[in-house]
């Protein structure tokens, strides 16, 4: 016996068709009417599970306006569940509007576990520690992505990136924080998905063509030093024949130090 509610938000695969729950293909028959993003594409999905649960669309430039027409279902006593195209309304998808005004009418509301880019990537990606930063889409702009990846240089940082984005985005985030380690999620549960693990550059020489398909992004954290620590880090790189640029590069991608500081400070030595 479960409890019942008015509105269940109910994630959907994010490839692989198999990667739903019995509750979520339950819960889709048994509700009067399912709200999504593209009916086109939840309606292949209801096919493949025979739900001949009716749809209507929402999306993120009519959301407000469709509050009413939802409201008027649940007000008839109707039951509703929200999907969104692919894994988990609300992350990085539509629903945070609907669901406000639905809780201001008091109305009750339950989220399904379920498929989810974010936590499918996370739970095989090895951290080192279990907290981690998910911003969404990284920003566009080469200032916006160098202000969050500077922001966050502690922390392992998660986002989503358009494919034919990703590679440049890398350029900048090498640019803000030197050639560091990150983890890339391609196809995630797809016949074609893979992780890959490696600096900055050994990503970009192994995509050199160019990366095909959904993409999840994480960058390692730096590391802390104190300035004694790094200075003599320096004078180590210095007496081995490194130059100040190689020297900056190099550290800069180890530890949470700006590379323009550390650049002055070998050329300086
Ligand atoms: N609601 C979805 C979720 O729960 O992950 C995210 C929707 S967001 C509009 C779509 C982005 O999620 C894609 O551009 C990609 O960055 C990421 N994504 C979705 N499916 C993926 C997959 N199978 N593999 C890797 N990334 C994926």
């Amino acid at each position: 016996m479960t409890r019942e509610f008015q509105l269940y938000i109910v994630p959907t695969p994010i490839g692989n068709l198999k990667d739903i729950t019995f509750r979520a293909v339950e819960i889709l028959k048994s509700v009067d009417i399912i709200a999504c993003e593209d009916t086109r594409t939840t309606q292949k999905l209801l096919n493949h599970y025979d739900i001949e649960t009716k749809c209507y669309s929402y999306h993120k430039f009519n959301e407000k306006e469709r509050v009413n027409f939802f409201k008027g279902f649940i007000n008839a006593g109707k039951k509703i569940a929200l999907v969104s195209d692919a894994g988990t309304p609300l992350i990085c998808d539509p629903g945070t509007v609907l669901i406000e005004e639905l809780l201001k009418d008091g109305i009750t509301i339950t989220a399904l576990p379920g498929a989810c880019a974010v936590t499918t990537f996370v739970s095989q990606v090895p951290r080192y520690g279990e907290e981690f930063t998910f911003i969404g889409f990284i920003p566009r702009t080469a200032d916006g992505i160098k202000k969050i990846v500077t922001d966050n240089m502690d922390k392992h940082l998660i986002f989503y990136e358009a494919p034919e984005r990703i590679l440049k985005t890398l350029e900048v985030i090498n640019s803000a924080r030197g050639d560091i380690k990150i983890a890339i999620g391609r196809e995630l549960s797809k016949l074609f998905e893979e992780i890959k693990i490696g600096t900055i550059s050994e990503i970009q020489k192994y995509f050199k063509d160019g990366i095909k398909g959904e993409i999840v992004c994480m960058l390692y954290p730096s590391e802390n030093i104190d300035k004694d620590q790094l200075l003599q880090r320096i004078k180590i790189l210095k007496s081995k024949g490194f130059k100040a640029k190689e020297i900056s590069v190099i550290l800069s991608s180890l530890f949470d130090e700006n590379k323009n500081k550390i650049y002055d400070a070998a050329a300086k030595m």
